[in-house]
C-alpha cells in the first residue's frame, strides 16, 4: 500500500487524450477486441493513440503466464474467438493505420500455442489492407520452431521478441520464458530476412555491463531493431521498481547500441515495445 518511491520528474507526464483517440478507443471496444495500449497501462497512450495507433492484442485478455513484470490477468484463457481475424482486419482498415502493431497474451493451453490463430489474424490483415505495414509480437512458442516458422511464412514485415530483461535476471522476472531460447526465436526471424526486434526494460536491478552484454546477445542473434524503456511496476503485486534510470542514460544506450550496429534503437525511459514501431519496417 506504501510505495513511497517517488517518481522523478520526466516521468510524470499527462496524458493527452483527444477526439481522435475516442475514435479509436470506440472502434477497438465495438469489435470486441483488446489493446496492450490500455491492459498494460503504456505510458504512451495518448500519444499514440492520438496519432491514431493502437497496439492490438489477440487471443484473449487472460495469459497462461505470470510474468511479474505483467498486469495481465493470468488464469486459463477463454476459447480463441473465430472472429477475431475479421475484427482486426476491419478495425485496421476503419483506424486507417498505415503500420499496424499486434501482439498476444502466451496460449501454452492450446496444443499449437496459438500460432494458427496468428497465422489468421495476419492472413486477415493483409487481405482487407494491402498497403498497410504490420509488426508482430510474438511468444516463444516454447521454442518450437516449426511454430515461429508459420509465423514466418505469412511474411509480416517485422517480427518481434523481448528479452525483457538481462540474462542473470531473466528467470525471476519472466514466467516459463527462457534467455536463450528467446535469442533463438530472434536468430530464426533474422535468419528468414524478416526485421528482427527486441527490448528491455531497465531499472530491474541489471549492471551497465550486463545490458551491453543483451545488447551483444541481440546482435549475435542478428536483431536489427532494440527498444530499451524504463520498468514501471503496473501494481503493487508487481515487482518493484529498483532504480529510475536517466533520460542522459537511456540517450547513452541508444547510442551504444547504434554503434553496435542496430538500425534502430528507441531508448528512453517512456519507451515501449510498440513506441514509434512505424519507423521500425525499414
Ligand atoms: Fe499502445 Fe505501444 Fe503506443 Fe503504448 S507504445 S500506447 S502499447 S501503441
Ligand atoms: Fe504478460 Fe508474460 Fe503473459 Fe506476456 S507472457 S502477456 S508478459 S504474463
Amino acid at each position: 500500500c506504501c510505495n513511497n518511491r517517488r517518481k522523478p520528474e520526466w516521468l510524470k507526464i499527462k496524458l493527452p487524450m483527444g477526439q481522435l483517440s475516442t475514435g479509436v478507443l470506440n472502434i477497438v471496444r465495438g469489435h470486441n477486441l483488446h489493446t496492450i495500449c490500455t491492459s498494460g497501462m503504456c505510458p504512451n497512450q495518448g500519444e499514440c493513440w492520438g496519432a491514431g495507433t493502437a497496439t492490438f492484442m489477440i487471443g484473449g485478455d487472460v495469459c497462461t503466464r505470470s510474468c511479474k513484470f505483467c498486469n495481465v490477468a493470468t488464469g486459463r484463457p477463454a476459447p480463441l474467438d473465430p472472429r477475431e481475424p475479421e475484427n482486426i482486419a476491419n478495425s485496421v482498415k476503419l483506424l486507417e493505420l498505415k503500420h499496424a502493431v499486434i501482439t498476444s497474451v502466451d496460449r501454452d493451453d492450446l496444443e499449437d500455442l496459438g500460432a494458427g490463430h496468428w497465422v489468421r489474424v495476419i492472413e486477415a490483415v493483409k487481405r482487407e489492407n494491402p498497403n498497410t505495414t504490420m509488426e508482430v509480437l510474438i511468444p516463444d512458442f516454447q521454442g518450437r520452431r516449426e511454430l515461429v516458422q508459420q509465423v514466418i511464412d505469412v511474411r509480416p514485415e517485422v517480427i518481434s521478441h523481448n528479452l525483457e530483461t538481462v540474462r542473470r535476471l531473466s528467470d525471476s522476472v519472466r514466467s516459463r520464458a527462457k534467455y536463450d531460447i528467446s535469442l533463438e526465436v530472434i536468430r530464426q526471424v533474422s535468419e528468414s530476412g524478416i526485421v528482427s526486434k527486441s527490448g528491455i526494460m531497465l531499472g530491474l536491478g541489471e549492471t551497465r555491463e550486463e545490458i551491453l552484454q543483451t545488447m551483444d546477445d541481440l546482435r549475435a542473434a542478428g536483431c536489427k531493431v532494440m527498444t530499451i524503456g524504463q520498468y514501471l511496476q503496473p501494481t503493487s503485486a508487481n515487482l518493484e521498481v529498483k532504480e529510475y534510470v536517466t533520460p542522459e542514460t537511456f540517450e547513452e544506450y541508444g547510442r551504444i547500441g547504434l554503434e553496435k550496429g542496430f538500425r534502430h534503437v528507441e531508448s528512453g525511459p517512456l519507451v515501449r515495445s510498440s513506441y514509434h514501431a512505424e519507423k521500425h519496417v525499414k
